[in-house]
């Protein structure tokens, strides 16, 4: 049986739940455990896949293809571990169960009630990835903040397990702010208390109080907050901001988080923390020998979480490479082939991020144009590729109403097309071509130099794709179709190999990225930017010296 910990957070959202839960997995993962990390969403969508990232952020995609919360990125990031469906629970998706099972008749004469018959429902699915004996620790996350009305049936089902598991077998982590009046130069523990306060009244009593801090908390505060709070000392956990997430699991150590949670937990056989790889990486990222601009084209831009696993997987690029990738956003709506020239000439690479309907299309495609004639590194991910194909399209091969049926159904042009069993589907939640799928790599081509080999597996989301009755135009035409599907034909990524380095893939590398294992194609695009850099840094010198 595994040991269960239960990450909840109080005072405020935003604490960085997700971090600090995926920190103390990488702890104990280094220490020779076998961890997951599931997270359980109180909000009534069956999945975020319906949401618009500026609900929600970006949504993640798992290998089984689940529409998830944009923290099982952080979690696989950390961990190098694969989730799947299991790790993403939503209140919508507890329901559906309980109601499909009462229409079935499971329930028969009896009331359907939130105590017992969701909150077992919950219960079940926390202890699931538990049970064949695949993992040491579960660790599971509650969004939300304690004290919200959609948050207490989770609350409800951790009180149950705390009296149902053995004492040694459960663990509270209560994650909460500790703010600092400047006026009365003062931190304060009060909303600590109160929120600490509100789960016990609720039957939770946390084990650990980890405190997001602005300022170092003393010894005063920290005993003012476990005698308040009901824990030990040694149980309070100071967790100030740091420079980048991937320092957390480091500051976590220091505060010897993995020790008090493994006390708690009575597990006594555990190694010493083999940090060796991630510490490489962190040094990697702090002392950058170079530093390169990619402009990222989209239409989120304005909000950070929109492409998370994209920014996440240029940090894991840049440190392989030793360089820091500053990536600066650009929306898509404000490039016009008048400005695109003034507004990308500053960047050494270009990537065109993936996204849904019309808005800020035409941009995109004048971006991707620019790259490719002025041999800008250029990296388009799903929409970025289809735009790609599109420019190809109208500005190679003449086709002048090129597009997406996505953006113009009735275009004569159709070079992106709806995907033959997507014409089927009428219901929108969780069925685009989801997760992933195997693609075959071209011999001697941009892809295979960049893979190594030639048969890998990739991500998707998405209902359109290149239409193949026009891959022989453009194949003739100098954009080569370098990777596709095994058994579909369905066009994979394309490039043109007369370009220093333009390639589009229809699947999401940037969901597979890790600290300890970053994606090829962000490792090589972020190699040739940084090339790019470094050529216009010599034809800069030499002009100087001319001059
Ligand atoms: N909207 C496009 C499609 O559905 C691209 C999707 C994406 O970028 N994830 O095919």
């Amino acid at each position: 049986m595994a040991k269960y910990i239960f990450v909840t957070g109080g005072v405020t959202s935003s604490l960085g739940k997700g971090i600090i839960a995926a920190s103390l997995a990488k702890l104990l993962q280094a220490r020779g455990l076998r961890v997951t990390i599931q997270k359980f969403d109180p909000y009534i969508n069956v999945d975020p896949g319906t949401l618009n990232p500026y609900e929600h952020g970006e949504c993640y995609v798992t290998e089984d293809g689940a529409e998830t919360d944009l923290d099982l990125g952080h979690y696989e990031r950390f961990l190098n571990i694969y989730t799947s469906q299991a790790n993403n629970v939503t209140t919508g998706r507890i329901y559906q169960h309980v109601i499909n099972r009462e229409r079935e008749g499971a329930f028969l004469g009896k009331t359907v009630q939130v105590v017992p018959h969701i909150t077992d429902e919950i219960k079940r699915r926390m202890l699931l990835l538990g049970q064949n004996n695949q993992y040491d620790i579960v660790i599971t996350e509650l969004g939300g903040t304690v004290g919200d009305i959609e948050s207490l049936p989770y609350v409800e089902a951790v009180r149950q397990l705390q009296w149902e598991l053995p004492d040694e077998d459960l663990l509270v982590v209560h994650l909460t702010l500790i703010p600092y009046l400047k006026a009365a130069k003062e931190l304060k523990t009060k909303p600590t208390q109160h929120s600490v306060r509100m789960l016990s009244e609720n039957g939770v009593f946390p084990d650990v109080i980890v405190c997001r801090s602005e300022e170092p908390l003393n010894d005063d505060i920290k005993r003012k907050i476990a005698l308040f709070c009901n824990v030990k000392p040694e149980a309070v956990i100071e967790a100030p901001d740091a420079n980048t997430i991937y320092e957390v699991p480091l500051l976590m150590l220091n505060e010897q988080l993995d020790l008090i949670v493994l006390k708690k937990l009575n597990i006594t056989e555990f190694a010493e923390p083999d940090l060796t790889r991630w510490k490489g990486f962190l040094d990697k990222l702090k002392y950058p020998k170079a530093k390169i601009t990619i402009g990222l084209i989209g239409k989120y831009v304005e909000l950070q979480d929109a492409y998370k696993s994209i920014l996440e997987a240029f940090i894991h690029a840049g440190a392989m490479n030793e360089c820091k990738v500053q990536v600066v956003p650009i929306h898509s709506e404000s490039l016009t082939p008048e400005n695109v020239a003034e507004k990308l000439i500053n960047l050494d690479g270009l990537l065109v991020a993936p996204g849904f309907g019309h808005r800020g299309i035409e941009g995109k495609i004048t971006a991707v144009q620019f790259a490719r004639e002025t041999g800008l590194p250029f990296f388009g991910i799903c929409l970025g590729m289809q735009m790609a194909v599109i420019e190809f399209g109208r500005n190679i091969l003449g086709i002048k109403d090129a597009h997406s049926t996505e953006m113009q159904p009735d275009t004569e042009g159709a070079v992106i097309n709806m995907m033959e069993e997507q014409k089927k589907i009428t219901q929108k939640g969780g069925t685009m071509r989801l997760g992933a799928y195997p693609c075959t790599i071209k011999e001697g081509t941009l892809a295979h130099k960049i893979y190594g080999t030639t048969q890998i597996t990739e991500r998707h989301r998405h209902r359109y794709e290149f239409n193949n009755e026009y891959l022989e135009a453009y194949e003739g035409a100098g954009m080569v179709a370098s990777g596709r599907n095994p058994e579909t034909g369905l066009v994979e990524i394309v490039e043109l190999p007369n370009h220093p380095y333009f390639i589009g893939c229809q699947y999401h590398p940037e969901l597979k990225s890790t600290v300890e294992a970053p994606h090829p194609l962000f490792v090589h695009f972020v190699a040739a930017s940084r090339q790019f850099h470094d050529r216009k840094a010599q034809r800069a010198n030499k002009v100087n010296e001319a001059v």
